[in-house]
């Protein structure tokens, strides 16, 4: 591990200036939060993209959200095969140890990872296709949505916010999601943000389509 070094030194001027001012000033509620845990009352699936501000776009404190990020906002379907899932762990926390009652995915314009999907299934992007790579792999997971919007004229953007219907199907297929929904503790819901217009959107189930929140 000799190769980790310590922070660079613009981030560590910045830790200072939070400890300073944003900590500082609220020193009492960040106490709080740590004696009192976590209460979210929603989880939030959203991409790694550094554009998506899920917090900024919600005026959100600490504390409120629980946020599983991954490429593409993608919650792949149920699968007991004993293998490391990391967006179906933080699911099962959200759901069956916090009890939240929302999980919101939130897919967004200008996707890399949808794009490379788009690239992939179009026979483009053969370093994808590739067994040995990650992000291809993890795109499989949309596959099946790409078939369905393929004569889309914008197929990136359909597939962006396809991505969100496409988590939304995989949730119901956990167990305990299910259930949580069935019993009315649980509601779901897909959104799109448009990061140039800073617009969102949310998928109606009634009409298959996405409409301006
Ligand atoms: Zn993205």
């Amino acid at each position: 591990m000799h190769r980790v070094r310590p922070l660079p030194a613009y981030l560590v001027q910045r830790y200072h200036g939070w400890k300073a001012t944003g900590w500082h000033e609220n020193r009492a509620w960040y106490r709080r939060l740590a004696d009192e845990g976590q209460r979210p009352r929603a989880m939030v699936v959203s991409c790694c993209d550094s554009r998506v501000h899920v917090t900024s776009i919600f005026g959100a404190d600490q504390g409120e959200f629980f946020i599983h990020r991954n490429i593409a906002n993608l919650v792949p379907p149920y699968e007991q095969d004993g293998a490391q899932h990391g967006t179906s762990a933080a699911v099962e926390y959200a759901v069956t140890a916090l009890h939240v009652a929302h999980v919101i995915v939130l897919g967004h314009s200008q996707c890399g990872g949808v794009q490379g999907c788009v690239d992939m299934c179009e026979g483009r992007a053969p370093h994808l296709e590739d067994g040995s790579s990650f992000v291809g792999r993890w795109m499989d997971i949309l596959r099946p949505g790409y078939d369905r919007i393929k004569d889309d004229p914008h197929p990136a953007r359909a597939l962006e916010k396809e991505a969100v219907v496409v988590s939304l199907t995989n949730l119901m297929t956990f167990p305990f999601v299910r259930a949580a929904v069935d019993a009315g503790q649980l509601t779901l819901h897909g959104l799109w943000t448009d990061i140039g217009e800073g617009n969102l959107e949310f998928w109606d189930p009634a009409t298959g389509a996405f409409k301006p929140v």
